[in-house]
């Protein structure tokens, strides 16, 4: 492709997507695809001749569109958001035209350092102490698997990247039985053992049980197990509950084990000053995870670690072939000693879109909004007495279920399956589940970028119109 038609395919594409964005409304939110059905389509071979963009992009509204789920319309309701956001997309097509490998400081300077400053700016926002270092890593699962695997070092003297487990004792992981199951692989892949994870059970509200936190440290350590980090949750996944975090921080501090924090999705509400409440207790904190990619705005993947002790993250994950020794090694921040991989993707510059574009104060308006959503949402909800809410409320997650009277559990548990799908299935929104003491419960997240009052009424009309026409 020659600049020219580069350049007459770039603004086509860029057409296609404020299109895309205007009319996203009209799409089916959840694809209605078959599995195999996409696979089909597609040419069994690569053709041998070249194709024009125009073949390729013809093929792409007919096969490929289909079967994309559309995060970004203010309908999608499910799992948590995924959101992006013009400024983000704008920026994310410039580092496509880069493409600068961003491994260490000298293979783009400019991409360490915008880092740097971002990462500043994020730790000061969420109201992080000072003496925290960010990254930025691809995933939530991957900055708590750097995170984990720099606790078993720190415990273990950096004897397990030294030396394998043999005389490392049988360490232990503990986190609450609402934890993501990101904290499970971790174990696993730190070579802990998955039957090292103790998982806590939780409060009414689902928060972490700072006793039963307690117990199982002292049992443990009786019977010569070694803890070596505790994951407490700000903004859990099945109903964005909150871990007491002073409560978990101080067990941390009396038995000197690493403190990680996983507020994925919940973090960004920390830009609230009235939600800092959740961070009470930040001095205990070792190390810490949110992500932009879901609830701020910024196209996947983009997941800020933070982490007080750089050093022993340093020492963790540095590996110095002579084909990455620089003359400024030690003066600058070379990211890809900061955590598993070595190639790195210029991300900080749609962070950095995002934040100049709304502004904090414009971020902080459509964080609140969200969540006063969410609130109105569930008001709505507790007003019919054939509904029922199943968590509290507190962030921009509305768990509830139908719930007729004199029906049976059973029952109640098939009707709500059946009017998760029955509403999935109609492409008008889409909402997920979780089990929570065994009973279905429907998730409604009211934190798409574009969502409005308007969307989350017409979707509790839908809900209530459907459930209504169930029959037991
Ligand atoms: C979404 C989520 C994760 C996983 O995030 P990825 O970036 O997809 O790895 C982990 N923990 C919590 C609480 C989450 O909400």
């Amino acid at each position: 492709m020659t600049p020219d038609e580069f350049r007459k395919h770039a603004h086509e594409v860029v057409e296609w997507m404020a299109e895309y964005m205007e009319h996203i409304e009209d799409y089916p939110v959840k694809s209605a695809v078959k599995p195999g059905e996409i696979f089909k389509k597609i040419q069994d071979a690569p053709p041998s001749e070249p194709e024009s963009f125009s073949a390729l992009m013809k093929d792409f509204e007919e096969i490929i569109m289909p079967g994309i789920t559309h995060w970004q319309s203010p309908n999608f309701f499910a799992y948590f958001p995924a959101n992006t956001s013009p400024p983000s997309i704008l920026a994310e097509m410039l580092t496509s035209a880069l493409s600068a490998q961003c491994m260490i400081w000298e293979t783009s300077p400019a991409a360490a350092e915008l880092e740097e400053r971002m990462m500043i700016w994020l730790r000061d926002l969420i109201g992080l102490p000072p003496d925290f270092e960010g990254v930025i890593q691809d995933t939530a699962s991957t900055s708590t698997l750097a995170a984990i695997i720099t606790a078993r070092e720190k415990i273990s003297k950096f004897m397990v990247n030294e030396e394998g487990f043999k005389n490392a004792g049988t360490l232990r992981v503990y986190c609450s039985d609402q934890t993501h199951s990101s904290v499970e692989k971790a174990v696993k892949i730190a070579g802990i053992g998955r039957k090292n994870l103790v998982k806590v059970a939780v409060n009414d509200d689902y928060s972490m049980n700072q006793e039963k936190l307690r117990e199982a440290i002292t049992e443990d350590k009786k019977n010569g197990f070694i803890p070596c980090c505790i994951i407490a949750t700000l903004g859990t996944t099945g109903t964005a509950s909150v871990d007491p975090l002073r409560a978990i921080g101080e067990i941390s501090r009396e038995n000197g084990i690493w403190l990680h924090v996983d507020a994925a999705m919940g973090g960004t509400a920390l830009i609230l000053p009235e939600f800092q409440w959740m961070l009470d207790g930040r001095e205990y904190i070792d190390s810490f995870v949110f992500n932009p990619h879901k609830w701020m705005f910024t196209s996947f993947d983009c997941s800020a670690f933070f982490i007080r002790d750089t050093e022993s993250l340093i020492k963790t994950f540095e590996i110095l072939p002579e084909y990455l020794k620089t003359r400024t090694r030690g003066k600058v921040n070379d990211y890809r000693d900061w955590g598993i991989p070595l190639g790195r993707r210029f991300r900080a510059l749609k962070l950095w879109s995002v934040i100049r574009s709304y502004g904090t104060n414009g971020l902080r308006d459509k964080i609140r909004y969200h969540i006063r959503l969410a609130s109105r949402l569930a008001e709505n909800i507790s007003t019919e007495p054939d509904f029922e809410l199943l968590a509290p409320v507190s962030l921009n997650l509305v768990c509830f279920r139908y719930h007729p009277s004199g029906i049976t559990e059973d029952k109640l548990n098939s009707a709500n399956e059946l009017l998760n799908h029955t509403l999935n299935d109609t492409g008008r929104i889409y909402l997920s589940h979780t089990m929570l003491n065994d009973r279905y419960t429907l998730r409604m997240v009211t934190g798409q970028t574009n969502v409005t009052l308007d969307h989350v009424e017409k979707a509790w009309d839908l809900i209530r119109d459907k459930a209504r026409k169930i029959k037991f």
